[in-house]
């Protein structure tokens, strides 16, 4: 069999968790089997080096935010090689560059193009354990590229695709998916199954325990996924396409206070206004997400919308500077929301979904600020600061608590 194992970064954090790691490979590798481990970089080393860019040039390149990301999972990758290395293991660790995982051009937010497998084959077939670095890439003009926060999930399913992996591990600090962050909500449930759709839209609403990418990802190479804790030895989740259990109405509850909302105010109201502002946005890559137009009222309307925080200032600061184009008023931003949203395949068949939602946050005095759905989800956006509360209260409200 080839394994696939991708560690995140709490599983890597220290000497320790290393060598833990290690000895789960160490041990399909003595049973005869193929292993690539994927890697991210240790504990909350991305979080750090960024830091330290922010403290030297807050409006640094991402070109050279990436130059420097990059260094966290080479880091955990090399130590990896040599720990299996002292454990009487023969490793190699490769980089981006070296296997190599082409990628687009864009920086911070790469995709990943066409990985070569020769250098990785190669290894194997000298019954190596390839150790590769998670999270990042090379662009068409040689530099390197990252894939987006939690991306090293991403890399390790690709990676799986193009080997034909018989299965992909994804070790992480809690025991599988469960039904909410079981951080923020005490009475959450693991799920033993679920379905790449329901998954994706999880993972796409904020529940950051799998990238979204890589369940795209998944779903479209039939990877099958199984989530796990890299600390004991229970089953996990898997994440699929059917899923045997008769199906809750709600699967899952997601929170994602990373968002920003953007109100663009007194735009004219005649055709082309949206279109203009829109382009403004994927010219620069930016992703938009809940819209709201108000009614027009005197010639003119609201648009609101709710982009990434990260990027609300270039938001802001682009629309400003294009005021008179998209005849704007003024441009308002809101940092301090949230996103909160339920999950669920069986929403499709089941009337009165949302009805039941907006009352579980009315009972609990949370007011709703937007709203927007998919066949099998239902977003709100809220005050941050009612973002816990509101995730639990909804939990409660679809009977998904243990
Ligand atoms: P890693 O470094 O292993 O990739 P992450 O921090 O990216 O770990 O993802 C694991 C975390 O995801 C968990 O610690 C948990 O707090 C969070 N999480 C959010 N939503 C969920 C969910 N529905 N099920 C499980 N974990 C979740
Ligand atoms: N190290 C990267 C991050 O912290 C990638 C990952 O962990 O998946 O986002
Ligand atoms: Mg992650």
């Amino acid at each position: 069999m080839l394994i696939v194992k991708k560690f995140g970064g709490t599983s890597v954090g220290d000497k320790e968790r290393i060598f833990n790691a290690a000895k789960r490979c160490m041990e399909d590798y003595k049973n005869g089997h193929d292993v690539v481990v994927v890697l991210s970089a240790m504990g909350k080393t991305t979080d750090v080096l960024l830091e330290q860019a922010r403290d030297i040039n807050p409006k640094a390149s991402k070109r050279e935010l990436d130059m420097l990301l990059t260094v966290g999972e080479q880091t955990s990758a090399a130590l990896m090689a040599m720990a299996l290395g002292s454990l009487g293991v023969p490793a190699i660790s490769l980089n981006g560059f070296q296997v190599p995982m082409q990628t687009t051009a864009v920086y911070g937010s790469a995709r990943l193009r066409r990985i070569g497998c020769e250098r990785i084959r190669h290894e194997l077939e000298a019954r190596k354990i390839v150790v590769v670095t998670g999270f990042q890439g090379v662009n068409k003009y040689g530099d390197y590229t990252t894939l987006g926060r939690g991306g090293s999930d991403t890399t390790a399913v690709a990676l799986a695709a193009v080997l034909h992996a018989d299965t992909c591990e994804i070790f992480t600090d809690v025991d599988g998916v469960y039904t909410a962050d079981p951080r923020i909500v005490k009475t959450a449930r693991k799920l033993d199954e679920i379905t790449y759709d329901e998954m994706l839209d999880l993972a796409t609403a904020g529940a950051g325990v799998l990238h979204n990418r890589s369940v795209e990802m998944a779903k479209k190479y039939g990877v099958q996924l199984v989530v796990r804790s890299s600390l004991n030895d229970s089953p996990g989740t898997v994440v699929k396409e059917e899923v045997n259990v008769e199906r809750m109405l709600i699967s899952g509850v997601a929170l994602d206070k990373k968002a920003a909302r953007i109100s663009v105010l007194g735009v004219k109201d005649e055709p082309g206004i949206a279109f203009r502002l829109f382009h403004l946005l994927a010219k620069r890559q930016i992703n938009v997400d809940i819209i709201l137009q108000s009614i027009g009222r005197e010639g003119t309307k609201d648009i609101s919308f709710t982009v990434d925080e990260e990027e609300a200032d270039t938001v802001v600061e682009l629309l400003e500077k294009n005021k008179e184009n998209i005849t704007a008023q003024s441009v308002q931003c809101k940092k301090d929301v949230a996103k909160l949203s339920i999950v669920g395949a069986g929403m499709m068949s089941n009337p009165g979904v949302a009805a039941k939602m907006f009352e579980a946050l009315y009972s609990a005095r949370i007011n709703i600020n937007m709203i927007s759905t998919s066949e099998i989800r239902v977003t709100v956006l809220v005050d941050e600061k009612d973002g816990e509360k509101a995730m639990n209260v909804c939990h409660e409200a679809f009977g998904l608590a243990e």
